[in-house]
C-alpha cells in the first residue's frame, strides 16, 4: 500500500524536527510560487502552532474545520480546505487541538495512516490539486510520521547555521523507518538551505558541507536571509504578494521551478 498514485498529484511533506529552520516559511512561499505558476495547491497545516494558517490569513476564528477533524475522521480534506487570498492556494488550517492528537491516537493501530486515508478520499479530486504541501511540526512525532506516510516525498529545510547538519541523521533514520514499514517509495525531493547569508562564512561552510555530504540532493537554489520573508506573515500574506520583487520571492520562485522539475522527473520514471 502506497500513497495515492492514481493521479498526477504530488504530495510533499516539509519536515525537519529542528525548530525555526524555515519549514513554515518554505511551505507558504513555495506553495504561493507553485500557485503563481498556475498549479493548484493545497497546504495542510499539521503543526499545532498553526503558523501556516496565521501566515495565510486564516485567523483563529476562521478555523472551524481543521486538520485535527481530518485526522480524527470527523471531516474530509474537502470539508476542511478553505481558500486563501492567493489564487490557486487553499489550506487546511490547524489549531492547538492537534497537539493532543499524539496522546489520543496512542493505541489506534492505524495511527500512522490517518492522513494517507483522508487523502485518498475522492472528494479532493475537485479541485484536483497538483501539489499538496504538508507543514510539519518541529518534532518526529506521530503528526510528522502521518505526513511522511501520506507523502510521495519530502523537502527538508536546513538552516544555514552551525549544527544545521546535526539531527539530519535522525531525520533520515525516520525516513528509512517509514520506508520499511509503510511507504517504500518515499523520496527526498531535496534539501533547501534557508536563511543563507553569503557574507557569512558559516553559511558558506554549511553549504559546502551539505553539498559534499548530500550532493545533488541539495537544491541549487538557496533561500537568502531576507527581512521581507519574516515580515510577510504579520500581514498574513506570502512574500510573493507582500513584495513580489524581493530576494525572498525570487528565491522561492526558483525553488518552485526546481521542485516542478524534480517531481515531474519522478512521475516520468
Ligand atoms: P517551527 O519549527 O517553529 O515550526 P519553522 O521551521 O516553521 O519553525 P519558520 O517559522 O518558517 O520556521 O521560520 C522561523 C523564523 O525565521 C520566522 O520568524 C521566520 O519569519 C524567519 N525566517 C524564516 N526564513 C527566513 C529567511 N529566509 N529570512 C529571514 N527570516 C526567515
Ligand atoms: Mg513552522
Amino acid at each position: 500500500m502506497t500513497p495515492d498514485n492514481t493521479s498526477n498529484r504530488s504530495i510533499i511533506a516539509v519536515a525537519n524536527q529542528k525548530g525555526g529552520v524555515g519549514k513554515t516559511t518554505t511551505t507558504i512561499n513555495l506553495g504561493a510560487a507553485l500557485a503563481e505558476q498556475g498549479k493548484r495547491v493545497l497546504l495542510i497545516d499539521l503543526d499545532p502552532q498553526g503558523n501556516a494558517s496565521t501566515g495565510l490569513g486564516v485567523g483563529q476564528d476562521m478555523r472551524e474545520i481543521t486538520a485535527y477533524d481530518v485526522l480524527s475522521g470527523e471531516a474530509s480534506i474537502a470539508d476542511a480546505a478553505q481558500n486563501t487570498t492567493v489564487e490557486n492556494l487553499d489550506i487546511v488550517p490547524a489549531t492547538t487541538d492537534l497537539s493532543s492528537a499524539d496522546i489520543e491516537l496512542g493505541d489506534n493501530p492505524n495511527r500512522s495512516f490517518l492522513l494517507r486515508e483522508a487523502l485518498k478520499d475522492d472528494d479532493i479530486d475537485s479541485p484536483n490539486y497538483d501539489y499538496i504541501l504538508i507543514d510539519c511540526p518541529p518534532s518526529l512525532n506521530i503528526l510528522t510520521v502521518n505526513a511522511m506516510v501520506a507523502a510521495h516525498s519530502i523537502i527538508v529545510p536546513l538552516q544555514s547555521e552551525f549544527f544545521a547538519l546535526e539531527g539530519l541523521s535522525q531525520l533520515i533514520l525516520t525516513v528509512r523507518d517509514v520506508r520499511q514499514t509503510a511507504n517504500p517509495d518515499l523520496k527526498i525531493v531535496g534539501i533547501a538551505l534557508t536563511m543563507y547569508d553569503q557574507r557569512n562564512n558559516l553559511s558558506l561552510q554549511v553549504e559546502e558541507d551539505a553539498r559534499e555530504n548530500m550532493g545533488d540532493m541539495v537544491f541549487k537554489t538557496v533561500i537568502p536571509r531576507n527581512v521581507r520573508l519574516s515580515e510577510a506573515p504579520s500581514f498574513a500574506i506570502p512574500v510573493l504578494t507582500y513584495d513580489s520583487q524581493s530576494k525572498g520571492s525570487t528565491a522561492y520562485r526558483a525553488l518552485a521551478q526546481e521542485v516542478i522539475e524534480r517531481t515531474s522527473q519522478k512521475k516520468a520514471a
